[in-house]
C-alpha cells in the first residue's frame, strides 16, 4: 500500500496519473524521459501537520517533514542525520554584490558532506519498503557517496557505479563505506546507462536520478527548511547549481508544495547555474530549446558534480526556471574556481567547484539584471570543498595565494614578518 499523503504520480509528458502502487520509476509508455511527478493529497497532510506543530518538533533532520515525503509513516529511517543543515546570513558578501540580504544554505554539512544525502535518505527508505535486496546507484560521485554511507548505517548492500575519472576523495568515500564499486571507463552518462541495465537485469532497487520519481521528494527538503529557517518569510531568488537538474526540479517542487499548504505566499524565482563546458540547460532555456528533441552536449568542466551531457530531469530543471519566472546562467571554470575562494574568504563556506559555481552564479546573474539590489538571496552550497582537493589547491594559486615555506629557527621568521 502507498502512503496515504500520495496521491498520484504523475508523467511529465503525457500528464497520465498511475497509483504508486501501479508503477515504481517512470511512465510505462514514455521510457526514461517519462519521469513522474509525486502529487500529494494537501487536505489530508493539512490535516496531519502545521507550521506550528513543526515549532514543537524536537526532529531536527529531513524526517520533520516526514507528512510531506513519499514515505509510510511507520516507516523506519536511517541514523544518520540528514538535512537541517545552516543557512548562514553572509553579510560582506551581500554588500560585495550590492544586494540587500545573501543567506548560504550550507549542504556541505551534511553526513557525507553533500546535498545528494537528502535523496540517498528516501532512496533507502523506498528500498526497504519494497524488500529490495540490493540497491544501486550511477554518480559524478556525490550521490554514490550518499547512497554509499547511508547504506553503511543500516547495512544495507549496495553496487554503485562512478565513472573511472571521478575524485578520489569521493571514491575514497565508497570505498571506507564498503559498497561494491564499480569504476567505469567511460562518462557518467554512460555510466547511468550501465548501470540502469543491472538495475533491470538483476532487479536491484534503482536510485538514479532523473529515473525514480522519489530523489527529488527528497532533494525538495531543502527548500522547507530554507522556508523555516527564514520563519516563512520566503527569498526573492534562490539559486542553485545545476546538473541533472534533480535538485532545481526538486527546490521547485519543495516550494510548490509549501505554497499549496498556504504556507508560503509566493514561490521565489530559481535560477540555474551551469558550468560553461556542460550547459545543455542553459542553451535549451536561452535559445527555447525542445529538451525531448534536443542532443546530448559535450560535457567537460573542472566542476565534476554538474558534468552532464545530457540532463536526465531537464524537464522537471527548465520548468523550475520558467515557471517561477527565473533563469539560467553559465559560468566558466575560472570564475568556479575565483568562486571558491571567494565564498571562502567571504562566508567561511568551502564549496567544492559545482557547490562554488552557485555563488558564481550570483555574481554573473547581478551583472546581467537578473537579481536586483533590493533582492533577498539564497545561494546552496550543494558539496564540501574536501571532496576535491586539487581542484582547491589549483583555485588558490589562481587566487595567488602561496604558503610561507621556512627552516624551524626564529631568525628565518624575522625575514618573512
Ligand atoms: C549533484 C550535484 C549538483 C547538481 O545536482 P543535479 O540534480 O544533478 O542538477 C550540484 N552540486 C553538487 C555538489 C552535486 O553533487
Ligand atoms: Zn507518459
Amino acid at each position: 500500500m502507498s502512503p496515504k499523503q500520495i496521491s498520484r504520480l504523475r508523467c511529465v509528458i503525457c500528464g497520465k496519473g498511475y497509483s504508486a502502487d501501479e508503477v515504481s520509476y517512470i511512465c510505462p509508455d514514455h521510457g526514461n524521459e517519462g519521469i513522474l511527478d509525486v502529487e500529494y493529497d494537501y487536505d489530508y497532510i493539512r490535516s496531519t501537520v502545521s507550521r506550528d506543530s513543526l515549532l514543537n518538533n524536537a526532529e531536527m533532520t529531513i524526517w520533520r517533514y516526514k507528512p510531506l515525503l513519499p514515505v509510510d509513516p511507520d516507516s523506519e529511517t536511517p541514523p544518520l542525520a540528514v538535512g537541517w543543515t545552516p543557512l548562514y546570513s553572509a553579510a560582506r558578501l551581500a554588500s560585495k554584490h550590492g544586494i540587500t540580504k545573501l543567506w548560504i544554505k550550507d549542504d556541505s554539512r551534511q553526513p557525507t558532506a553533500s546535498f545528494k544525502d537528502r535523496a540517498s535518505a528516501i532512496a533507502i527508505v523506498k528500498a526497504r519498503e519494497q524488500k529490495a535486496e540490493i540497491i544501486t546507484t550511477a554518480s559524478t560521485g556525490n550521490a554514490a557517496a550518499a547512497l554509499s554511507g547511508l547504506c553503511a548505517s543500516i547495512d544495507q548492500p549496495n553496487v554503485i557505479f562512478v565513472p573511472e575519472s571521478a575524485p578520489q576523495a569521493k571514491i575514497a568515500q565508497l570505498l571506507v563505506f564498503g559498497s561494491r564499486v564499480v569504476l567505469v571507463k567511460g562518462t557518467y552518462d554512460q555510466a547511468f546507462e550501465l548501470c540502469s541495465l543491472a538495475a533491470n537485469k538483476f532487479g536491484w532497487y534503482n536510485r538514479n536520478t532523473g529515473f525514480n520519481p522519489y530523489m527529488t521528494e527528497g532533494k525538495k527538503t531543502v527548500a522547507f527548511e530554507i522556508c523555516e529557517q527564514l520563519a516563512w518569510r520566503v527569498p526573492d531568488v534562490i539559486l542553485v547549481s545545476v546538473g541533472d537538474g534533480c535538485i532545481i526540479g526538486g527546490v521547485h517542487k519543495g516550494l510548490k508544495d509549501l505554497f499549496n499548504l498556504g504556507w508560503i505566499d509566493r514561490i521565489p524565482r530559481l535560477i540555474g547555474v551551469q558550468a560553461s563546458g556542460s550547459s545543455y540547460l542553459y542553451q535549451a532555456w536561452k535559445n527555447g530549446e525542445d529538451v525531448l528533441t534536443k542532443p546530448a552536449v559535450e560535457a567537460n568542466t573542472i566542476a565534476d558534480s554538474i558534468s552532464a551531457g545530457l540532463p536526465r530531469d531537464r524537464i522537471k530543471a527548465l520548468a523550475a526556471a520558467n515557471e517561477t519566472e527565473g533563469a539560467f546562467v553559465s559560468v566558466s571554470d575560472e570564475e568556479i574556481l575565483a568562486a571558491v575562494t571567494d565564498l571562502a574568504r567571504g562566508s567561511g563556506v568551502f564549496a567544492e567547484p559545482a557547490g562554488a559555481a552557485a555563488y558564481a552564479g550570483l555574481e554573473k546573474a547581478r551583472a546581467e539584471g537578473l537579481v536586483g539590489a533590493k533582492d533577498k538571496v539564497v545561494v546552496i552550497n550543494t558539496g564540501s570543498g574536501l571532496k576535491d582537493i586539487p581542484s582547491a589547491l589549483k583555485a588558490t594559486e589562481l587566487s595567488g595565494s602561496e604558503p610561507i615555506i621556512i627552516t624551524p629557527e626564529a631568525e628565518a621568521l624575522d625575514k618573512i614578518f
